[in-house]
């Protein structure tokens, strides 16, 4: 399977990753991908840049190393009436908005109560993509949040760091072998995220990869596999085409 997008890349203004978006751009070329998302972390996750930062992304150009940059944020749900850490305004300027769950910002609840969260999260106009929803530290009712996402055009995301051995998110291969068997059953589009926090990471796919196919989640469902699918299904308009 050919991939050409990695919308979940943190670069060093995240706190705790270590590459520039001049690198992470690099490392995109060098692979072959078209296009990467950077989504530093929200305010609210420790370490992580400020409201400026995300205003003052349109410095950043369209394109790096020929490879197009959309200029985001992975935002922090703070609770399950899905408020997030940036405001609207300023979500609204950006170009792709994950929204997920992170521990320093908001305690696991409830299956119903998670479950809430991201569905409210997902109803907010700027939000694109739920990210790393597979994380058992936050049980969800998988087919009512999926649902959800279809309803209103919007993506889950397979998450490739959730995956590897080495992951804070340990146990996620199997909710997220659910997750896609429920997309395939009921034909919802996923997008693969890498989650690098370094710049050798980006569009590193291995276990996503290995995971669609044990989902026999066919390849149409994918949409990382074109930018411009991917940019069409989310409603993503720039100069880029
Ligand atoms: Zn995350
Ligand atoms: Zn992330």
């Amino acid at each position: 399977m050919i991939l050409q997008t990695d919308t979940h890349c943190h670069t060093l203004s995240s706190g705790h990753a270590y590459s520039t978006i001049g690198e992470m751009a690099q490392s995109a070329l060098k692979k072959g991908l078209k296009l990467i998302a950077m989504t530093d972390h929200g305010p609210a996750m420790p370490d992580a840049p400020g409201v400026t930062f995300f205003r003052n992304l349109r410095v950043i150009p369209d394109q790096l190393y020929g490879v197009q940059i959309l200029k985001g944020a992975e935002v922090n749900i703070m609770n399950s009436q899905g408020q997030m850490d940036l405001s609207d305004s300023v979500l609204a300027a950006l170009d792709l908005v994950i929204a997920s769950l992170h521990y320093p910002c908001i305690k696991p609840g409830s299956q119903q109560e998670n479950t809430e969260a991201l569905i409210r999260a997902v109803e907010h106009p700027s939000v694109h993509i739920l990210g790393h929803i597979g994380n058992p530290l936050y049980p969800i009712d998988g087919t009512a949040v999926i649902k959800a996402v279809k309803k209103h055009h919007k993506l889950i995301e397979i998450n490739n760091s959730s995956l590897k051995p080495n992951s804070f998110r340990r146990g996620s291969w199997e909710n997220c072998l659910h997750l896609l068997e429920i997309c395939r059953d009921l034909q919802v589009p996923v997008v693969i995220g890498s989650d690098a926090h370094i710049a050798c990471d980006v569009g590193d796919y291995q276990q996503a990869e290995t995971l669609a196919a044990e989902a026999a989640l066919p390849e149409e469902l994918i949409l990382s596999t074109s930018a411009s699918k991917l940019k069409a299904y989310l409603g993503i308009v720039d100069a880029m085409g």
